[in-house]
């Protein structure tokens, strides 16, 4: 299946800034957790919390379509902790990773 964002989500486009720049950025403002992927993508203390996207930044391959990447950042809607799940963007066109990643809501309010 195709991952399908809702369409009210901010799809940032990566263009002026490189990967390790905004994951530096992210880390900086308090997306330090290592969120689970799971059957669905799961907060790493003990609440039972799932994520919810407060931002989603796409980075296209220098040369390679296929090499595209996708920063999602997340927040746990239960305890508030914060943390940045890094993909390939083929990876998550099929499999487990999509439903997961599809199921995925943006961070309310
Ligand atoms: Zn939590």
């Amino acid at each position: 299946m195709a991952l399908e964002f809702d369409s009210d989500m901010a799809w940032l486009v990566g263009s002026e800034f490189t990967l390790s720049e905004v994951l530096a950025r992210l880390v900086g403002e308090g997306y330090v957790a290592d969120f689970r992927l799971d059957d669905g993508v799961r907060c790493p203390n003990d609440c039972d919390g799932r994520a919810t996207i407060d931002s989603t930044w796409r980075f296209e391959g220098a040369s390679d379509p296929d090499d595209e990447s996708i920063v999602l950042a997340l927040r746990c809607p239960v305890c508030g902790t914060r943390g940045v799940l890094t993909t390939a963007y083929g990876s998550i066109l099929s499999g487990p990773e999509a439903l997961a990643l599809a199921a995925l809501k943006p961070t309310a309010g």
